[in-house]
């Protein structure tokens, strides 16, 4: 079973992000954060970047920026683009797999790219770590 809450609306894995590994993994203190995330969609965000200005998404028409008849739109070619520079994790690409082949099995791929091939465990694509074992691994740079 895969969560639905981890494919937040802008194309991100919710499974790879900073604010969801540190709250799963009890590293809050640890690492200086106040209450980390439970997933874009358990957390009533919606979206943490792109909500704000999208009302689309905040009044729920959609459930992916795909859905859109603007996509991709400014916003998300902006959070886009520095995902692809920071991380190299492409959202409108992402956007289109999630489309192509449904959710499930989307979500499955990503969670099994930000897997440690070291030792099985979660790897955050903000520290570009292994939240189990510290390995030091982007798997977007082969
Ligand atoms: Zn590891």
């Amino acid at each position: 079973m895969y969560e639905k809450n981890l494919a937040a609306p802008c194309g991100i894995y919710c499974g790879m992000c900073r604010q969801y590994l540190v709250l799963k993994k009890d590293l809050l203190e640890e690492r200086g954060f106040k209450i980390g995330c439970k997933g874009c969609r358990i957390r009533h965000k919606n979206c943490a970047f792109i909500r704000r200005d999208c009302p689309k998404l905040r009044k729920k028409e959609i459930d992916f920026c795909y859905e859109c008849e603007k996509f991709p739109c400014q916003n998300l070619k902006k959070i886009d683009k520095t995902y692809r520079e920071r991380y190299f994790v492409n959202l409108i690409e992402n956007l289109k797999r999630n489309k192509e082949i449904g959710v499930d099995r989307w979500l499955q791929e990503q969670k099994e790219l930000y897997t440690c091939p070291e030792c099985g465990g979660e790897i955050c694509i903000h520290d570009e770590e292994c939240y189990d074992c510290g390995n030091k691994i982007n798997p977007n740079i082969k």
